[in-house]
């Protein structure tokens, strides 16, 4: 029998759960794109897409595209062709923009920390020191790799930059990671950062974005693209050159909400904390499964170096594959696939996506199925798992609320 009938989850890292609100602000009839309501809006949500990412100084950009668009935007307004960049791998997604960066022309080369690792800052320096005619103009990076769940440090690779005493612009995905983790990008000395609606953001999948620091914007070069142009898309004479085109009205409408959903209603300091326990209860859980001949185990061992916003673990040989088919035929979650650079990952790797509109109950039922597919497919695991995650649950929920801490009393990293 099936137990899929009710609402369909989605666990996976991207399209995360849109809220209902979202949706049905999105639902209307385009608005007028010459004057009114419509461009008021836009401009409001630029404003929180500046407060999002901690990016006062930073000028937005919003594309009509996923966040191989928003690469790829980032890419041709800093990168001339033969400029070299410094590319750190840590998983899957930091390769994937340094290709899109190749394609464009950028001479690319990578720094792979492996997968089951953060990227070292002390690496970033010895090769930054060894670039004595300052060679290198950006180093390109994700702040979350969304196929290891690896998390990175930006502060410190930013402090491995200056340490070396290199001029190289620090360029940042947050495809994965804004409003799910900590990210602060002026405070944080980032130059460039990327991100996309469908992730932390909550927004179903249809537009992304590009901030462009002081230095970006400085030192940015001919886009060779009217189309990824930064120049009449940040300081347009009409409205219509902020889209290069028809502008995504929709999206604005559920991004509005989106975004007042994090800043002003729960506050993005909460939503932080909100993703950290919520990890915290999938660690616990994996955890618990993996303690009986090790058939579930965390990709990344290290906590500080583990996502907030989705989990990768490792299984026996065909085990993933098979436990994804029971939970989407059987109970309607789908979770995320194996992605590890060669087809043998979707076997014996799967992901958790747990960033955006996600609570407990979302959560803690999706941590049920997989017990429950394990016990169902005959998978040796851990006992205890589900008793785990609910104990993550209540510590977090009885934790005192986190002190706020002004964006202005953090130290400048840059
Ligand atoms: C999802 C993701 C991307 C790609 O975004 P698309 O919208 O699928 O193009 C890039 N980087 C990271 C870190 C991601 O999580």
């Amino acid at each position: 029998m099936s137990l899929s009938h009710g609402r369909e989850h989605l666990a996976i890292p991207g399209p995360s759960v849109a809220p209902d609100r979202v949706l049905r602000a999105m639902h209307r009839a385009s608005p007028n794109i010459y004057e009114g309501e419509l461009i008021a809006l836009t401009d409001s949500v630029l404003a929180d897409l500046r407060r999002v990412a901690g990016a006062e100084g930073a000028e937005p950009a919003i594309y009509l595209g996923n966040g191989h668009a928003a690469w790829e935007a980032a890419v041709v307004n800093v990168l001339a062709p033969g400029e070299r960049a410094l590319a750190l791998a840590t998983g899957r997604f930091g390769p994937g923009w340094a290709e899109v960066a190749r394609r464009a022309g950028v001479d690319v080369e990578l720094l792979d920390f492996g997968f089951r690792a953060a990227a070292d800052p002390q690496r970033l320096e010895d090769r930054l020191r060894a670039d004595r005619a300052g060679a290198i103009r950006a180093v390109m990076t994700v702040q979350t790799d969304t196929a290891s769940a690896a998390r990175n440090d930006v502060p410190a690779l930013r402090a491995a930059i200056d340490a070396a005493g290199h001029p190289a612009l620090l360029m940042v995905d947050c495809i994965a990671s804004l409003g799910s983790e900590e990210f602060r990008m002026d405070a944080w000395g980032v130059d460039v950062t990327v991100g996309a609606c469908q992730k932390g953001l909550m927004t179903p999948a249809g537009v992304a974005f590009t901030w462009a620091g002081p230095r970006a914007m400085a030192e940015r070069v001919d886009a060779r693209s009217a189309y990824w142009d930064w120049g009449p898309r940040l300081h347009p004479e009409i409205f219509y050159q902020r889209f290069a085109g028809t502008p995504p009205s929709q999206h604005i409408y559920g991004l509005r909400e989106a975004l007042t959903m994090i800043l002003d209603e729960e506050g993005i300091e909460a939503v932080w904390a909100r993703h950290a326990a919520l990890a915290g209860a999938v660690w616990a859980a994996v955890e618990a499964w993996g303690a009986r001949d090790a058939a579930l185990a965390l990709n990344i061992a290290d906590p500080a170096a583990r996502s907030h916003a989705v989990t990768t673990i490792r299984t026996a040989p065909e085990v993933a594959a098979r436990l994804r088919r029971w939970s989407a035929a059987k109970t309607g979650l789908t979770l995320g696939v194996g992605l590890a650079g060669g087809p043998a990952a979707q076997h014996d790797l799967f992901r958790i996506g747990h960033m955006g509109h996600l609570n407990a109950p979302m959560l803690l039922g999706a941590l049920g199925v997989i017990e429950a597919g394990l016990t169902a497919l005959g998978v040796p695991h851990g006992a205890g798992a589900l008793d785990e995650a609910a104990r993550a649950v209540a510590e977090a929920a009885s934790a005192a609320p986190r002190e706020t801490i002004a964006l202005e009393s953090l130290p400048s990293v840059g």
